[in-house]
C-alpha cells in the first residue's frame, strides 16, 4: 500500500488518507472504514437497514440530496430521512419508513415546513415528488429487510 493511501474494508478500495477519520482508541490510526462507509454503517444501524441497503441509496441518489441540487462530495452531510409520523424519534426509525438522503437544510427546514402546509398550499413539485415517491420506496427499502436478523 502506497504512502498517503489506506484500504477501506467496506468499499474495498484504496483511498487517500484524507478519506479516513482516525480512531483514538487505536492510537490515532486511520479507521478501517472510510468516512463515507463509516457514515453508512452509523445510518444503517440507526435505521435498522443493512450496509448494502444504505449504500444502494447513496448510489441511487448519486451522493446528492434527494430534493435540492447541492452536491455533497463523498456523501458528507447527508441525513437519512424517515417518516416522523411513523417513528417520531429524530435519529432512529423502524427501518420501513426511511425515505431518502437529504442535506441538513432540506431535512431540517424545507421539508418539515412543507409537510405542515401540505394540502393547504399549491403543490411544490420537488418536495411533492420526494414525498409521494421517495428514493427508498423506489428501491424497495420500505419493506422488512430480507435475510438480516
Ligand atoms: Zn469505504
Ligand atoms: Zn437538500
Ligand atoms: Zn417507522
Amino acid at each position: 500500500m502506497g504512502r498517503g493511501v489506506y484500504w477501506c474494508t467496506s468499499c474495498q478500495q484504496e483511498l487517500p488518507l484524507t478519506h479516513f477519520g482516525t480512531d483514538a482508541g487505536r492510537g490515532g490510526l486511520p479507521r478501517g472504514n472510510c468516512k463515507l462507509c463509516q457514515g453508512i454503517v452509523t445510518r444503517a444501524s440507526k435505521h435498522k437497514r443493512s450496509f448494502l441497503d444504505v449504500h444502494l441509496l447513496f448510489e441511487y441518489q448519486s451522493y446528492k440530496c434527494a430534493i435540492c441540487p447541492v452536491v455533497h462530495a463523498h456523501g458528507d452531510g447527508l441525513h437519512l430521512d424517515h417518516d416522523h409520523e411513523c417513528c417520531p424519534d429524530k435519529g432512529e426509525s423502524c427501518g420501513q419508513c426511511i425515505r431518502g438522503l437529504l442535506c441538513w437544510g432540506c431535512n431540517g427546514g424545507v421539508l418539515p415546513w412543507y409537510e405542515r402546509i401540505r394540502g393547504q398550499a399549491p403543490p411544490y413539485p420537488p418536495l411533492e415528488s420526494y414525498l409521494s415517491d421517495p428514493p427508498a420506496a423506489a428501491l424497495g427499502l420500505t419493506t422488512a429487510p430480507s435475510g438480516s436478523e
